[in-house]
């Protein structure tokens, strides 16, 4: 077993607004699960550095930020995350939410990520997704959710960019779950999808040491 990719990993994927971050927080409290959100990762660059702007100039349009810049930081993060003990590939699943969110990101991800399952967050209901983002904005005071024009473009640019990456994957890795339901139920659906895959392929981390 080594430190190095391919991580074995389960994905995300769904519209802003369907609970991918909430739902990741969850699992990465639970041992065995570590959850990256690559929406915080940029929202934690200093937003005076040349990095930080380069994101926020994307985000604030809610555009994707350019896939070689996202995917280049991504794996400096994955080195940190492994350098402080953070993540441990070897003993630990790693919970993806935001990326990849095209079907290039997802051709250049292959390298680094062994996809085990991918959960989409299903809302068909787009107007519950633009409440939901309006709730947030309220919040968290995030500088995407605050307009209602860049609410408008990160849907179509779910709808043409990211929902796509689907098909980049066989049928049957992915489970859709329906995202209206309260978090707590949500979270019911995806542990039924998600615990077996935990326990298939790694050891149970409160009682033996190795992964499978
Ligand atoms: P949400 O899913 O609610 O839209 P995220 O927190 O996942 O929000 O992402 C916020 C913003 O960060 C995105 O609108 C985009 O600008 C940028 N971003 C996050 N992940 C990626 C990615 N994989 N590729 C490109 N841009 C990304």
């Amino acid at each position: 077993m080594s430190d190095f990719p391919p991580y074995k990993s389960v994905v995300f994927l769904g519209a802003p607004g369907t609970g991918k971050g909430t739902q990741g927080k969850v699992l990465g409290a639970l041992p065995g699960f570590v959850h990256l959100s690559t929406g915080e990762m940029f929202r934690a660059l200093d937003p005076a550095s040349e990095l930080g702007r380069e994101f926020l100039k994307y985000a604030s349009r809610g555009e994707l930020v350019p896939d070689a810049f996202t995917v280049f930081l991504w794996q400096e993060h994955m080195a940190k995350l492994i350098a402080s003990k953070k993540f441990n590939p070897q003993t630990e699943l790693l919970v993806l939410d935001g990326i990849p969110r095209n079907a290039h990101q997802a051709t250049l991800m292959d390298d680094h990520i062994s996809v085990l399952r991918i959960v989409h967050l299903d809302c068909p209901d787009e107007t519950d997704l633009v409440r939901r983002l309006q709730l947030r904005a309220k919040k968290e005071g995030r500088p995407d959710d605050a307009r209602e024009e860049v609410v408008h473009r990160r849907l179509e640019v779910y709808r043409e960019e990211t929902h796509p990456v689907l098909e980049h994957y066989p049928a049957d890795l992915i489970a859709t779950v329906n995202a209206m339901g309260t978090p707590a139920e949500v979270m019911l659906e995806v542990l039924g999808v998600l615990a077996p895959v935990h326990a298939a392929h790694f050891a149970n981390p409160l009682t033996e040491p190795a992964a499978r």
